[in-house]
């Protein structure tokens, strides 16, 4: 094997690219070569603060990896400061609910520099990864602007309906009020970054971590071309179960599948992601252990599935769900 690519939310995509690395590194996958690893980023997520741009998913997946995360957040940079958001907030500034650490305005700074320059984020990600040497090669799903909103339910607006941005759903609200609607502003008009086709179509196996399947892999897939690359590779598609007995692990995932209608289970996902062999996207299911008695259910669907266990608690646990992923599509 030569090539792994893996379409990556934030936090939980970058926990299992951890693992994914730990097995690669200690050679425990299957044959003597260490392949490469692409990763494709959700950028839907991304918003602009105080005139910089924030792109939440890149930045876990690019900290995680290059040993710059905050352990305990799972977000933003270790040993953070928060001046700047003290002082914006001394000012009165909106929005007081999204805190940029002083580190982590660095980060802003030098890729909103380079974009009011004309550099596409894809090559403002590549010279950001300088830095940070993650180990991967990260590319953003799309150069294009492309962003999640979340219409929830507001007895003072005349439509009933009040539209914010994920950020200020996840971020302000808590995902604590039901998501009626999900609006993905810009998709239609967006194309898949440099590289992100060819990286599906070369890869030896495409990987899909425990992401949300909505709003961070689902906004990946939504991407024009995106999926039709998925259907059309050569190299197995292999997914890993979010929704581990009936619940998502953190985030919030229940709120984003109920609000498309798909019911919240390591099935409901595997049906709402479909098999390759029908039309939809994947070839292999893993479901954890505690949720064996869906395997039927999925492998029904036309899906290669197994139970094996799926908590990412440290890196040698995760590296062994990479390789069960792995070893399932052989
Ligand atoms: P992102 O989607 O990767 O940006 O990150 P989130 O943290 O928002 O979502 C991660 C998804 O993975 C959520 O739906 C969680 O339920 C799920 N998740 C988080 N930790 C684990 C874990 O240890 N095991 C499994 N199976 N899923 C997890
Ligand atoms: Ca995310």
């Amino acid at each position: 094997m030569r090539s792994l690519t893996v379409l990556s939310g934030g936090m939980g995509g970058a926990r299992f690219l951890q693992g994914l690395l730990h097995a690669i590194r200690t050679d425990k996958l299957a044959g003597a070569d260490r392949p490469d690893v692409t990763v494709v980023a959700n950028t839907a997520d991304d918003i602009w603060v105080h005139g910089l741009k924030v792109c939440p998913d890149l930045d876990t997946v690019m900290y995680t990896l290059g040993d710059g995360i905050d352990l305990e957040r799972g977000w933003g940079r270790r040993d953070e400061t928060w001046s700047a958001r003290d002082e914006l907030a001394a000012y009165g500034v909106e929005p007081t609910w999204f805190g940029l650490g002083d580190r982590d305005i660095a980060t802003h700074l030098v890729r909103t520099q380079m974009l009011d320059a004309g550099y596409p984020l894809s090559a403002v990600t590549e010279a950001l990864c300088r830095r940070w040497q993650p180990g991967v090669r990260l590319l953003p799903m799309s150069d294009d602007r492309v962003e999640t909103h979340v219409a929830v339910t507001d007895p003072t607006a005349p439509s009933g309906l009040r539209v914010v941005h994920f950020q200020e759903y996840w971020v302000r609200l808590r995902a604590d009020v039901p998501a009626e609607r999900l609006v993905f502003v810009g998709m239609d008009e967006a194309s898949p970054a440099p590289g992100v086709v060819e990286a599906i179509m070369e890869a030896d196996v495409v990987l899909l971590p425990p992401s949300n399947p909505v709003v961070s892999v689902g906004t990946i897939l939504g991407v024009p071309g995106i999926r039709d690359a998925l259907r059309a590779t050569t190299a197995p598609v292999v997914g890993l179960s979010p929704i581990v007995g009936g619940h998502h692990v953190r985030g919030m995932a229940e709120q984003m599948l109920t609000a498309i209608d798909v019911e919240v289970s390591a099935a409901g996902v595997a049906g709402h992601y479909g098999a390759r062999s029908g039309d939809g996207v994947v070839d292999g299911w893993l479901v954890d252990s505690s949720d064996a008695a869906l395997v039927p259910q999925v492998e029904a669907l036309g899906i290669a599935c197994r139970a094996v266990p799926l908590m990412m608690t440290d890196p040698d646990a995760t590296a062994a769900m990479a390789v069960a992923a792995l070893e399932l599509v052989g």
